[in-house]
């Protein structure tokens, strides 16, 4: 494809009309650095779409004039580092483009309040105004599929979330975390406006922010006067320094898992950001529902997508369901059970076809345990106030680091209850039966005609969703998903999507 420079509105429509492929869009205000590269790079491996990079000093934006000036225009040097980088498009339109005077179709937005008003928000009155402005009118010019986003203005990229939804706009946001420079701080277009000194305290300013990141997956805990004391110290001037839930920037409660450490200095005339997000544990993401949702495969397949430990809790309920039946012992009898707990160890393990193996006491029983023998009567054993303790224990110990996705029927109300992401997976009982009918790992119920298995299924949900202990109800925070009429694949992008909006891409980097 033939390398364009647009100019014009009209130019964009024409060139929009004319193009038979979707759209990634890049958009940025110039003074290219590395942190667009990687955006540009980044939307260049992920698909095969056409990558559009826009470059406009959007005037809404800047609440002082001299820092609109002020800004560095390299426009020449934008054009070819975004060519040589994978851009197939570059989009560079004048101020009367974009707010042609007198046109009364251009949309003036407000951010919304809740967002804007906190962190950079506080001083600097109707930036994201501006921001969202602009970013709605250059998604209506391009009508993107993927808008890519760097993480550093993770404020920015908050409201610009909340603007899609808000707009029904229908694109998806790709976010990249921040890139920093050599010394550690983050990449930025104002950075050529420090001097050698004022790079020198921003350097220490970011230094302090990483290693209170780094303090934190340690102690769990942060003290932000240490941090101002030092800073103060050093003479640096502190615009805020606050401690964050990553998503609303309200404060941050002790029960967040993740949440963000922002800042904003000052040195000289310039402003600067940075922010790190602090982690207890690795993320975790519960998806419950009834048997047959397409748990298990969406699961398996969402763990290797996330590069997550697979965790399927069923599978330790079968399998003590299993050891009960074999050792024929009475489970109705307290004591009896507690012996076993002592001794069972239910182990999984990778095979070599890249599935999960369960051994109980060193023995396989992958294939036994999906038996309908043990179907029948999982539930009922499941249903025991002190098998529910033993394995709920077991479970929370497999996931106390996180880093792990974990299926079955109470895992976001009970087993992780601060799970990041929660789905509630789900389908007709029709679709249910079909699928466990064609499943290729319950051999014996492909003998069982659809409406006797339409029966065992609608039992075992009866059983699992009025028991006394932690029944299988959706978590009041779950999103559900009905996958009748979806692919496997579509379920798992779906799932994919949701994770990637509520996990900054900055929390995979140690
Ligand atoms: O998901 P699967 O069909 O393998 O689960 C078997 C049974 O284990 C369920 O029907 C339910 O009775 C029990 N179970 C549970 N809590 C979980 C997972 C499974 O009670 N977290």
């Amino acid at each position: 494809m033939n390398k364009v420079i647009i100019r014009t509105t009209e130019e964009i429509e024409n060139w929009r009309r004319n193009i038979n492929s979707e759209i990634n869009f890049i958009p940025t205000m110039g003074n290219l650095h590395n942190g667009h590269i990687k955006l540009i790079s980044t939307a260049k491996n992920d698909n095969p779409n056409i990558n559009l990079v826009s470059i406009f000093i959007n005037p809404l934006q800047f609440d002082n004039k001299l820092d609109l000036e002020n800004y560095p225009k390299t426009i020449d040097n934008d054009i070819k580092i975004s060519f040589s980088n994978g851009a197939d498009a570059i989009f560079i339109p004048s101020n009367e483009d974009i707010y042609p005077p007198n046109n009364k179709n251009i949309k003036f937005l407000k951010a919304p309040i809740e967002l804007s008003s906190a962190l950079c928000g506080l001083n600097r009155i109707g930036h994201f105004d501006g921001v969202c402005t602009v970013v709605y009118r250059l998604l209506n010019l391009i009508k993107p599929k993927n808008l890519y986003l760097g993480e550093k203005d993770w404020q920015q990229l908050l409201i610009l979330k909340n603007l899609i939804l808000k707009e029904k706009l229908n694109v998806a946001i790709k976010s990249i975390p921040t890139q920093r420079d050599f010394d550690g701080i983050p990449l930025s277009s104002r950075n050529v406006h420090l001097s050698k000194n004022e790079r020198k305290l921003i350097r220490f300013f970011s230094s302090e922010l990483l290693e209170a990141k780094k303090n934190f997956q340690q102690e769990k805990n942060i003290n932000l006067n240490e941090i101002i004391k030092k800073l103060s110290a050093k003479k640096i001037s502190i615009e805020y320094l606050e401690h964050l839930h990553p998503h609303t920037l309200q404060k941050a409660r002790l029960e967040d898992n993740i949440s963000l450490l922002a800042g904003a200095i000052r040195c000289g005339k310039t402003r600067l950001i940075d922010h790190v997000f602090l982690m207890k544990r690795r993320p975790i993401i519960a998806i419950d529902g009834p048997a047959g949702s397409g748990k298990s495969t969406v699961t398996k397949l969402i763990a290797k997508k996330l590069k997550l430990l697979y965790l399927d809790t069923g599978a330790m309920y079968r399998a003590l369901s299993w050891l009960i039946l074999k050792e024929n012992i009475d489970y109705k009898k307290e004591k009896k059970l507690l012996n076993i707990f002592k001794d069972i160890s239910i182990v999984f393990k990778s095979n070599t076809n890249s599935h999960q193996d369960v051994y109980v006491n060193n023995y396989c029983v992958t294939e036994e345990i999906r038996s309908q023998k043990i179907s029948s009567i999982v539930s009922k054993i499941s249903s025991i106030k002190e098998v529910r303790k033993f394995l709920v224990e077991e479970q929370r110990k497999i996931g106390e680091s996180g880093g792990l996705v974990a299926e079955g029927r109470d895992i976001g109300t009970t087993v992780f209850p601060h799970a990041e992401l929660k789905i509630f997976l789900t389908a007709s009982i029709d679709e249910r039966a079909k699928r466990r009918k064609f499943d290729k790992n319950s051999k014996d119920l492909q003998e069982i005609d659809l409406n006797t298995l339409k029966e065992f299924i609608k039992k075992r949900d009866f059983e699992d969703s009025n028991r006394e202990i932690s029944p299988l109800i959706k978590a009041s925070d779950a999103i559900e998903i009905i996958t009748d009429g979806y692919t496997i694949n579509e379920v798992v992008d779906k799932i994919f999507n949701l994770y990637n909006d509520k996990i900054p891409k900055e929390t995979e980097i140690k």
